[in-house]
This record gives structure tokens, sequence and C-alpha cells, in this order.
């Protein structure tokens, strides 16, 4: 995938999702060997396009989760302690990646819709 943009809504607000090189990302975070982050001033979430592509899909879930919680107003790390909102988000992102990528919910509901409970 080169250079695709998808837009995504994050509470109110309109983000894009870019998928740049390991190169491009290092080079716009100044850090080396990230999978992703998220801008959350120019509303970008930046993926590592480089990564395989289940990292790169666990990566969207957790830069898209620091979004929400940025939008909704909720400083973990203030409220509670230092990098909990990294540790919060880490666990959830890959909790809603098994549960998407598995389609544990989509059977869960599937069988609720069905009345064979
Ligand atoms: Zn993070």
């Amino acid at each position: 995938m080169q250079k695709t943009i998808i837009p995504v809504r994050i509470g109110v607000y309109d983000y894009k999702i870019l998928f740049l090189s390991e190169r491009e990302i290092n080079d716009k975070y100044l850090e080396q060997r990230m999978s992703g982050f998220i801008d959350l001033v120019r509303k970008e979430i930046n993926i590592n396009r480089d990564m395989d592509l289940s990292t790169q899909k666990e990566t969207i879930i957790h830069e898209f989760l620091h979004g929400l919680f940025h939008e909704w107003g909720i400083n973990l790390n203030l409220d509670i302690e230092k990098d909990m909102e990294e540790k919060i988000v880490t666990t959830l992102s890959k909790g809603i990646y098994e549960i998407e990528t598995t389609g544990m919910l989509k059977a869960i509901f599937e069988l609720m819709e069905t009345g064979d409970k």
C-alpha cells in the first residue's frame, strides 16, 4: 500500500490515517523503530507501512484510542499516573484487535440474534 490516506472520525473531528515508510516515520517523530504515532495537532495517525500487516492494524487501534482519550478530554497521565494512558491503550488495542480478528463479537452477536443462546 503506497501513500494511501484513509479518513477516520475521532470524536467530532476528521483525522487521516497515513501510511509512511519507516524512514519517514522516524524523521517525523525523531524516534527509531516506531510502529506509528498520532499527531493530535495535525489530526493524523501515522502508520509505519514497513511493519507487518497485523502490527499496522493493531497500531491503528492503538493510536485511535490515544485520539479518543484526547478528544474526550481525558488525561490519564495527569489524572492517575505517568504513562497510565500508554498502559491502558496498549492493553485495550491488543484486546480489541484480538476480538476483531477472531470474529468473536460477531459470532456472539449472531448467536444472540438467532436466539440460539
Ligand atoms: Zn501509545
